[in-house]
């Protein structure tokens, strides 16, 4: 058995990441930056307008100044006009400013008689409700790093830049495989002994979530052959997930099937509660991960080990959950040798275990919003500060 530290190092030297492909923006969110991104165009473009009103000189433009309106700056257009002390031009917001401008007066602070227009603002600076080209953003300041997800904003700004597709990691294709004779899927009748399957579309989804494509939901009896048949057509994705069927029991036939399809066990069982006896193995290209079957430790062990490698693989450099700072409710004791997690609730900055806390209990994960890693042997206080892992 090896600690969680070297099964993740482990892990994540495993995993080969996936070559980068150029996608257009439309379809990037979530997926991550291949390469550096720098600003090909100034943010704003050109000096214009915060405001419909008027641009003026702002020295000549104090309070109850008449200045005369010299012309129309729509947005959209550029009609290149000028402006002197004296005189103002009819502006909307985003439309450029006139050469000679510097500070625009809001609407609702002038009066229009005629061709003129009455400032009544109480004082006019240079500046004043001008957006400076360049000001947010400069030509060849860096939009994002190699290895950021791409978020809606990020495409926001860059599709400011005029930019049409970007280069990111390609998305991992990944099957998902649950074994077990008592498993009946939802809708079935299940025959007594028989319990539904829950892991195959929790796994499925929290895989969606992570932003691979899940290539092959499949479900196999404990045999032999049909594991060795699923698992041989299994490894041709990126990755493999397993549940069940890597514990000690008779009927655990993944390790032995895995090394009748060819594929190396890299790592079989790791400290860690739940989820001991988590299992690593390659085909070729192709990372296989042996999840237990309690649902608990399957959704655990995904987040903890599985997640971080989809990640990599797909070009991600930051591969931790997001974390939160919380205080803890109650006492809690965790296992006298492995890391232990517990599942719970965080609200309002406060941390409390919920529901059953065996590997079976999915009643209480499925209320839990955050994880705790206690370390082996320890032993925190009500009040204790402590950092949770957001597992939504
Ligand atoms: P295993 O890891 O195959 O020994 O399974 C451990 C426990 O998890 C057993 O009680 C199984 O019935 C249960 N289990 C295995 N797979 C699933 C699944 N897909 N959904 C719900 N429970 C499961
Ligand atoms: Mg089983």
């Amino acid at each position: 058995m090896i600690s969680e530290e070297e099964a993740r190092e482990k892990i994540l030297s495993a995993v080969s990441p996936l070559p980068a492909t150029e996608v257009s923006l439309g379809d990037v969110l979530d997926r991550f930056a291949a390469t550096e991104l720098f600003a090909i165009i100034p943010l704003p473009p050109f000096d214009n307008s915060a405001m419909d009103g008027y641009a003026v000189v702002a020295k000549s433009a104090g309070k109850n100044a008449r200045l005369k309106i010299v012309g129309e700056q729509p947005a959209g257009i550029s009609k290149d006009l000028s402006l002197l002390e004296g005189e103002a031009v009819r502006i909307f917001t985003g439309a450029p400013m006139p050469i000679g401008g510097d500070a625009v007066v809001m609407q609702e602070e002038t009066q229009r008689e005629g061709d003129y227009v009455l400032i009544q603002a109480e004082k006019i600076s240079v500046g004043d409700f001008v957006r400076k080209a360049g000001a947010d953003l400069a030509i060849g300041q860096r939009i994002s790093k190699r290895g950021d997800r791409l978020r809606s904003a990020t495409l926001g700004l860059l599709a400011s830049q005029g930019i049409k597709s970007v280069r990111v990691g390609a998305r991992a294709r990944v099957a998902i495989v649950t074994t077990g004779d008592e498993l009946a899927a939802p809708g079935q009748q299940p025959q007594p002994g028989e319990i539904f399957d829950s892991n195959g579309l929790m796994l499925a989804s929290l895989a969606a979530k992570t932003g691979v494509e899940v290539a092959m939901p499949r479900h196999c009896p404990d045999n032999f052959d049909t594991l060795c048949t699923t698992l041989r057509d299994a490894v041709h994705q990126d990755a493999v997930i397993i549940s069940g069927g890597v514990s000690v029991g008779e009927h655990d036939l993944v390790r032995e099937a895995l090394r009748e399809i060819g594929a190396k066990i890299d790592l079989w069982r790791v400290a860690v509660k739940p989820g001991k006896p988590f299992l690593l193995g390659k085909r070729d290209q192709c990372l296989i991960f042996g999840l237990p079957g309690n649902p608990v430790s399957a959704f655990v062990t995904f987040l903890v080990f599985v997640r971080p490698a989809l990640l990599q693989m797909m070009g991600a450099i930051d591969l931790s959950l997001p974390r939160a700072n919380a205080r803890l409710t109650h006492e809690i004791a965790g296992d006298e040798t492995r890391p232990h997690y517990f599942r719970g609730e965080l609200a309002d900055g406060a941390f409390t275990v919920i529901g059953r806390q065996e590997s079976h209990a999915i009643f209480g994960l499925a209320r839990a919003n955050a994880l705790l890693r206690v370390r082996p042997g320890a032993r925190l206080s009500a009040g204790s500060e402590v950092e949770v892992l957001l597992i939504d």
